[in-house]
């Protein structure tokens, strides 16, 4: 193949329809799929299902005794982005790089004076483990949810007496409510085809690596009846081979408890498909059979593989990934839905990129060529002082002739510092106006993107993706280069 072959083939994908890998991984040594339901195999009308729950739980705190003013209360789409942090005890938002530097920070709606979140994070450490991470798209109204009320407390003071931590601790109390009574299901089921985007991708997609000889399985925290409707909206009917959702999968597990599947011994209980009862389960797995709860020791040993031989497929990095990969050594994709929309823009801002670099190797020359110009100005200074007069004498004609050129390069530094910053801001806002790009702070990685790198084998913005790609592909990581082998 040569160089322009390469190319060609590299070039026929979109950077949103492409896998990117972070671990090596031969699909050609995988025995079995597990995928997530929510946000992987069906994808959500992510604004409409948002503001139903955003409404739902509005109208929960009001009726605890809340202000009934907050019925005014907005969902807004375009506010929050996932892989933020949440600082309960104070109301704070947070995006925070790979070395928990936080660079932007919120209280509430409104941003927070610089001084005020270098006090409050950068000038000590602090424990990113005491935030809270807003991993998955139900964290995202949850969380604006608690902006909102922040901010309304931050206007109204004294109307609700409570503390941050503690109206939070409602509002998780709320929203557990709206999904157990039934507010937010019965009405996405009352008219998926509001909430529910149907990709007709999926059902080829997964039937490509079923005749390439793997099993498939569902492994969801949602309950059957939810469960049920919801893939048999997304899936039934698409293909005369498979007319039932069912037929895709050789195991469905449902109220899984992830992570805790991952690292728990909770045993299976066989689901009646009919009545949703649960029958104590003694083995083996069952063709067409439903199960709730259960671990992943115990689903390798019901389907007789490896932890290495099971990839599986979630939206979660939490939930999904981390502890799949730490505990039971599963290979991992991470579905990053948002990398659709942030690589069409971002395509879109390639050359500005490359501007940015070329501001970037330049600021290194000038940085370099500053350096050595006042180390020379300090040296001959130190020389000065040594007592023999005419030496002094010309080592100061020296300083004086250099420091005309190191305050050149100074002012010349100054600008180009402004201009990368104005470039850098230019790009991030295009991508989002407020919190930039997921996967990067300013020209660093995110947290978010420090995660995804360390426990995604590899990522991609859609589970169809997988279409592109042989059944049998390897993948290969390039991230084992190390800075001095480039
Ligand atoms: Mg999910």
């Amino acid at each position: 193949m040569t160089q322009g072959d390469l190319n060609a083939v590299k070039t026929k994908l979109k950077r949103s329809q492409k896998i990117f890998v972070n671990r090596s991984l031969n699909m050609g040594r995988i025995k079995a799929i597990g995928f997530d339901m929510d946000h992987t195999l069906v994808t959500y009308n992510r604004e409409a299902f948002e503001a139903l729950a955003f409404t739902e739980t509005v109208k929960k705190f009001i009726a605890a005794g809340y202000p009934p003013e907050l019925e005014r209360l907005k969902f807004d789409p375009n506010f929050l982005i996932r892989g933020l942090l949440v600082d309960m005890d104070r109301g704070n938002i947070l995006k925070v790089d790979g070395h928990k530097y936080v660079k932007l920070a919120f209280h509430g709606r409104m941003p927070l004076p610089r001084d005020e979140r270098h006090r409050l994070y950068n000038s000590e450490s602090f424990k990113a483990s005491n935030l809270l991470s807003v991993d998955t798209f139900f964290a995202l109204s949850e969380v604006q949810l608690f902006a909102e009320v922040v901010d309304y407390m931050a206007h109204n003071p004294g109307k609700i007496g409570k503390s941050f931590r503690e109206v939070y601790q409602d509002l998780r109390r709320f929203i557990d409510l709206s999904h157990a009574d039934g507010s937010i299901k019965n009405v996405v089921l009352s008219d998926p085809a509001r909430y529910i985007k149907r990709d007709k991708h999926l059902a080829p997609t997964l039937r490509q690596q079923i005749e390439s000889g793997k099993d498939l399985f569902l492994l969801t925290n949602s309950s059957w009846d939810y469960t049920n409707a919801l893939m048999a909206y997304t899936l039934d009917g698409l293909s005369d081979d498979f007319p039932s959702w069912r037929q895709y999968f050789s195991a469905v597990l449902v109220g899984a408890g992830k992570p805790g599947f991952f690292t728990g011994s909770q045993p299976f209980y066989e689901v009646l498909p009919e009545t949703g009862l649960l029958k104590i389960f003694n083995g083996p797995f069952a063709s067409n059979s439903v199960y709730h709860g259960g671990n992943a020791k115990l689903l390798q040993k019901q389907m007789g593989i490896r932890g290495d031989e099971i990839l599986f497929v979630g939206d979660h990095i939490y939930g999904d990934i981390i502890r799949s990969k730490d505990i039971v050594n599963w290979r991992t994709m991470l579905v990053v839905e948002e990398l659709a929309q942030e690589l069409a823009k971002l395509d879109e801002l390639k050359e500005a990129l490359e501007r940015i670099k070329q501001k970037l190797e330049i600021r290194e020359v000038l940085e370099e060529e500053l350096q050595l110009l006042s180390s020379k100005i300090k040296i001959n200074e130190r020389q000065s002082l040594k007592g023999d007069p005419k030496k002094a004498q010309y080592l100061l004609k020296e300083i004086e002739k250099i420091t005309p050129k190191a305050n050149e390069r100074k002012d010349e530094l100054r600008t180009l510092n402004d201009e990368i910053k104005a470039m850098i801001s230019e790009r991030e806002k295009t991508v989002h106006p407020i919190w930039g790009e997921l996967m990067k702070v300013s020209l660093e990685r995110s947290r978010f993107a420090d995660q995804v790198s360390d426990y995604a084998c590899i990522y991609t913005s859609s589970v169809t993706n997988l279409r592109f790609y042989s059944p049998f592909k390897q993948f290969f990581s390039t991230h084992d280069i190390l800075p001095h082998d480039l």
